[in-house]
């Protein structure tokens, strides 16, 4: 019979106001606001672009993702799409420069084979 010795290693470390949960706010000078259970109730942040000085409210499950207040927000997406329609509009012409020039090259496409088999 052996004497079963459940190991309790629970460390207990004093408890702090600051969240458990390390949180990564990328707006500027970010403050927790905690719920009454310790969990992060949300995170008010200045923008991050420069000369903004708006400041923000976020949950904490979209502080990974929010930088800036709603307003910059808006613009780096508007020129965010504008630049990947540049792009995509330029890989198109290529595309479509490309497929003339290889079109030209083999000259008109060939009748069907099969018309050919009988
Ligand atoms: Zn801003």
């Amino acid at each position: 019979m052996a004497k079963r010795t459940t190991k309790k290693t629970a460390t207990k470390q004093s408890k702090t106001a600051a969240p458990k949960v390390e949180l990564k706010a990328h707006l500027l000078n970010p403050t927790f606001k905690l719920a009454a259970n310790g969990k992060v109730e949300s995170i008010t942040g200045t923008c991050i672009e420069a000369g903004c000085k708006i400041k923000r409210t976020i949950k904490p499950q979209d502080a990974f993702q929010v930088r800036r207040c709603t307003e910059c927000q808006k613009t780096a997406l508007s020129e965010k799409l504008a630049e990947k329609r540049k792009t995509k509009r330029r890989a198109a012409s290529v595309a479509k420069e490309a497929a003339a020039a290889k079109k030209h090259a083999a000259g008109q496409p060939k009748p069907t084979a099969k018309a050919k088999a009988r």
